[in-house]
Order: C-alpha cells, then structure tokens, then sequence
C-alpha cells in the first residue's frame, strides 16, 4: 500500500437542482474496513454493501486498509446511488489499486449491482450539465445513459459497463480511449405522426375551444359524455413546437423521471394520470427525487379525464402549480421544487351515473358532483360541451390547418410580449392588463358589466381579458374589442350557456 489519499467528483441532484460533490477518501494499514460519511444515514449501509460486494465481484481483492471516504457538501436527504461508482474508485485509488491522478478532477456517475456491474441512473442530463457548467467537462456514465449524456454541449462522454472494466483502463491509462461517439442528427425534425384533429366528429364549439386552448396558453374544461379523451389528446399537436430553452428543460424532466424514452424532443409533452393515481404519482416525491405527472407535462398538457373521480388531495393541489409555474413536494423534511407550467384539460361528465345507465340524478346530485373540482373550476377560463356526434358527412378541418392560426396567433402575442417574461396571453398578469396591454374601453366595460350582474368573479375578469387578447390575436387584431370580449364570455360560458 502506498498511496494514502484521493480524491473525485460526482454530482448529487435535489429536484431538479443538480450539485457536483468532492468525494475523498483516506486509507491507513489495519485491518479492512470501509467507513462512509456525508452520507444520508439510512443510505450508508446499502451503499457500504453495493460497494464492498461489487469489489468483490469485480475480481479486486479488497486491500488491507481501513478506508474513510467523505462526500461534500453532504448529500441531502435521498442518496441515490448515483455516487457509488466515485466512491468506490476513490477508496481504490487510495489504496494505490487504481493510479489517483487518473480520477481526479473527473466526474464518475453510476449506481453499482452487487455483482459489479454498472447501473444506469435517473437525472444524468441534469447531472452531467451540472459537470460541464463547473468546467468537469470528461464525465463517466454507465453506457446506456450515454446517448443522453452526450446531448450535453461540450461533455466528454466515456460509458462504462462493469467496475472491473473501469479498475483495468484506469490501471493502463486507457480510460479515455473510449470516448462515446454520439450517430450524426438527422437533418430536421419532423413533427412524429400522430393522431390528427380531423378525426374528431362534429363537436364544432369543443374544437373551437382547443384552437383558443392553444393560442393563448389558456385552460380548458370538456363537459358531457364525447370525445374529450381524443381532444386533449390532439392538442399537442396543434400547439408551437418548443424553444431550444423550453426543449432542454423538458428532456430534464424527462431525465430525472427515468423516462428519456418518452421524452416529447423538440414538442409540447401530454401526460394523462389515470384517476387512482397517488399524490406522489402526481406532484412528484422527494424521497425518491422523482418528478411527478405535473412535471412531466411541464410546456405541454395536462390532461385529468374523468377529473372529479381524482381524490381532493390531487384536484386541490392542482390550483399552486396552476398559479405558479411550479410544484413543491415536501417530504424528508425539505421541500422540493419542480418546474410545472402546463395547460390543464379537464374533463368531466354531467353527473356520477355510469356510462350507459339511466340517470335519475337530481340537480343537487349533479352540482355536488361537479364541486369536487371547486377549486379548479374558478380558475379555467374556457369551457365547452362534448357529444358524440355523427361527422354530418365529410372530415373536420385538419390539425395542420388549425396550427396555422394558432402559431400566427402566438406569433402576434409573442411580438407585443417580446420585453417581458411572459410567453402567452394566459400568463400575463392582471395588472399588466389594465395598464401596458389594456383593452378597447368597451371590451373592459362589458366584462365588467358581467361582473356587476354576478355572471363573473372578480378574479375571473382578468381571466376573460386573456382570452379576448386571444381571440383578437386570432383574427389578427391589435387589441381586444368588444366582439372579443362577447366572445370570452360565450366561452367562459361553455355554449351551452350554463354558466358557473
Ligand atoms: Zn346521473
């Protein structure tokens, strides 16, 4: 034994929120023992298992030393495993079995199997960014992760498979060698084929709500029995690809979900939790650092079909992240915070009977149906009915036909929004709205003559607003006129004129 000392890099990721790690180790003569600290305590132990057990494995003979090995800043609160391949090497190397020199200033990211082999991690676009930004630009993955790694601008990929693989090139300085090579990118990107809007039959005021939906960012609410599933479904398709920003903080999510092969590239996301879903499914959790299914819609759709069969928890805590652009999770005792900006779709049925039975619901019956979705309800501006409807013959327009007008419409709000934060009609706040982007007077006064006879809220007016800024970047209009807002009203309404 000659060496005393090494040391590495890992990264640690907290939500999103990735933190490269020193990770040190020290060995002295003695018998042989391995101590870990900086380490969450109830991940010590397993860890300490994977490691001792894949050394084993990997055919080294675990050297006569009683080893520390530290990580900082400590790793809180979840450690997921993605550290155990720097650990182990730094404990190697300072036993002098691996050359130090040849993993220091290198970041090695991978989870190990008893039997020395190395496991892809979840977050390892997030990770290796992280790497990158704080100039470690060679970054050791396990080899199905590096596709993904080297979507990174300026990463050195290596991928590996088994410790011992990783303990021999390190020994012959060939580490290196066997740099990831990522296949040349196709040309463009086409838009994936998918389903496409003219197979929806009839449902003109639905199909005109999407459009709006689309255009200005807004909310939308289905009612009735009908092809609100196949709605929702088709709204990605007719919404503006996804800015090269946008894009990237998509595939993280995707990443540290463990679900890259999902991930929607350069287009909106769609994610659609069934109803028996649990809260951690949905907004995520922090024991297990995993995005939930608002994420995983984040700058795209969320689509709750059947939504008043969701329990409370997952309904009520829609309204924070509808507000704010983002979920916390709370858990371990810290709160973690997830990006989550979508456009939500719900859809519900008139009343709780189930398909195909006779109804006898009385209308309390049916309104206290409907209030589970209390807190939601307020806050979508849109709303219209579904039937299933015969076509009447010939197709409905195409899904290409209606991106036309929703990206020219986008294009409009994009222009008048170009200097501020905002991207769409939907997230410009109320003040804006009565000063820097305000209305034709009489677009104003007739939304406030709705509040005034109890058809509106106060809260709702600015919501109206938005979508008027909508319907006059549709037809292309400099700002809201009083047709406009006659137009938000009819869809605040729901063209059936039930109101709420
Ligand atoms: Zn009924």
């Amino acid at each position: 034994m000659t060496t005393a000392y090494a040391s590495t890099r890992s990264v640690a990721l907290v939500g999103l929120d990735p933190r490269v790690v020193d990770i040190e180790a020290d060995a002295v003569p003695g018998p042989a023992e391995l101590h870990l600290v900086g380490l969450p305590e109830l991940s010590v132990w397993p860890a300490r298992a994977r490691i001792r057990s894949a050394i084993f494995n990997s055919g080294t003979a675990w050297p006569d030393a009683k080893v520390t090995v530290s990580i900082s800043p400590e790793i809180p609160p979840v450690y997921d495993a993605a550290a155990d391949l720097a650990l182990t090497l730094a404990a190697l190397a300072a036993c002098g079995v691996v050359p130090p020199e040849r993993i220091a200033g290198r970041v090695f990211l991978g989870e190990l199997a008893l039997d020395g082999g190395i496991c892809p991690i979840r977050g390892v676009l997030p990770a290796v960014r992280a790497a990158v930004t704080a100039g470690l630009r060679t970054v050791v993955v396990p080899a199905d992760c590096a596709p993904e790694a080297a979507q990174v601008p300026g990463a050195v990929v290596v991928p590996v498979t088994r410790l011992g693989e990783v303990i021999d090139r390190l020994r012959n300085g060939t580490l290196d060698a066997y740099r990831y090579r990522p296949p040349e990118p196709s040309a463009t990107v086409a838009r994936p084929p998918g389903a496409d809007l003219a197979d929806v039959p009839g449902n003109e005021a639905a199909r005109r709500a999407l459009e709006v939906c689309a255009a200005g960012g807004h909310h939308l609410f289905l009612t009735g029995d009908g092809p609100a599933t196949m709605l929702a479904e088709r709204l990605p398709g007719i919404l503006p690809p996804l800015g090269v920003e946008a894009a990237r903080e998509v595939a993280e999510i995707y990443s540290l979900a463990g679900r890259s092969d999902r991930a929607p590239g350069a287009f909106p996301p769609l994610c659609a939790p069934h109803h028996t879903s649990t809260p951690a499914a949905i907004f995520g959790s922090v024991a297990a650092n995993r995005p939930g299914a608002v994420s995983l819609a984040h700058r795209g759709v969320l689509h709750l079909a059947d939504a008043p069969e969701f329990g409370r928890p997952a309904l009520d805590g829609l309204s924070r992240p509808m507000d704010t652009g983002e979920v916390r999770v709370t858990g371990l005792g810290r709160t973690v915070r997830y990006p989550a900006r979508f456009t939500l779709v719900l859809d519900a049925r008139r009343c709780p009977c189930p398909e195909g039975r006779e109804c006898a619901c009385t209308p309390v019956d049916r309104r206290r149906y409907l209030h589970r979705l209390a807190l939601l309800l307020p806050r979508i501006a849109i709303r219209a009915p579904v039937a299933w409807e015969n076509s009447g013959g010939g197709a409905g327009e195409s899904s290409a036909a209606v991106a036309t007008r929703v990206v020219a419409a986008r294009l409009r709000a994009g222009h008048r929004l170009a200097e501020t934060p905002w991207r769409t009609n939907a997230e410009v706040p109320a003040l804006e709205l009565r000063t820097s982007f305000a209305a034709e007077p009489e677009a104003v006064e007739l939304l406030r003559s709705a509040v005034n006879t109890g058809l509106l809220t106060v809260e709702g007016f600015p919501r109206l607003l938005r979508v008027a800024w909508t319907l006059a970047d549709l037809r292309g209009a400099d700002r809201p006129g009083v047709d406009d807002a006659a137009g938000a009203l009819e869809l605040w309404k729901g063209a059936d004129g039930e109101g709420r």
